[in-house]
């Protein structure tokens, strides 16, 4: 509504002033005078209707920012009121940053809650622990059986040593006592058979 101009009711003043105005210019002054008043009264209106818009934008803004603290201090990790207070001042595309990051993490931990995981985990750990003593015991195991070789082939090099060939008489000493004069003796060759003459330690 365009504001009416009050020039023309100025001249019908002015008129009046010369002498009694017309019927015509009367009911012109009335016009005049009703457009003047229901302008004032629509614009009033509208001022106030903008008034009320203006305390429910300011209203808004308070919300938005209630309970935010600021936080300046890039260094430490801001509280959930701080937090809020950067978020507050952050641009659009740090927020869009932002809340991808925060949706990646929530899908991360939903996986997780679903999947179990400090469960697996629980259960890698325990099978980690049981291949580590299964582990050991198999090391227990070699060593015994290590220890036992030794003592094997430290008796069969005595024994070798014992039924070694006389060198002139050209036989095992030990077994000719038994009347066995051939060389290897029988004792010489049951160890050949069994054992490797250079397995000795
Ligand atoms: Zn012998």
């Amino acid at each position: 509504m365009t504001q009416p101009t009050a020039d023309p009711l100025r001249n019908l003043v002015d008129r009046a002033e010369r002498g009694p105005l017309t019927g015509d210019e009367a009911q012109r002054l009335r016009d005049g005078i009703r457009q003047l008043h229901d302008w004032l009264t629509t614009a009033r209106a509208a001022d106030r209707a903008e008034q009320k818009r203006a305390e429910r934008a300011e209203a808004a803004l308070t919300a938005l920012h209630h309970g935010e603290e600021p936080h300046t201090d890039d260094r430490t990790i801001p509280t959930p009121a701080q937090w809020i207070w950067r978020w507050n001042r952050a641009t659009p595309e740090q927020r869009l940053e932002v809340a991808a990051d925060i949706l990646s993490n929530s899908e991360r931990t939903y996986h997780c809650v679903l999947e179990d995981h400090p469960a697996q985990i629980e259960r890698l750990r325990q099978r980690a622990e049981e291949a580590e003593a299964a582990l050991d015991a198999v090391q227990g195991d070699r060593d015994g059986w290590r220890d036992r070789a030794h003592g094997y082939r430290t008796a069969v090099n005595a024994v070798r040593r014992l039924h070694e060939r006389e060198p002139e008489a050209g036989y095992c000493a030990v077994c000719s006592n038994h009347g066995d004069i051939t060389w290897p003796c029988a004792t010489i060759r049951a160890l050949d058979a069994h054992t490797n003459s250079k397995d000795q330690t």
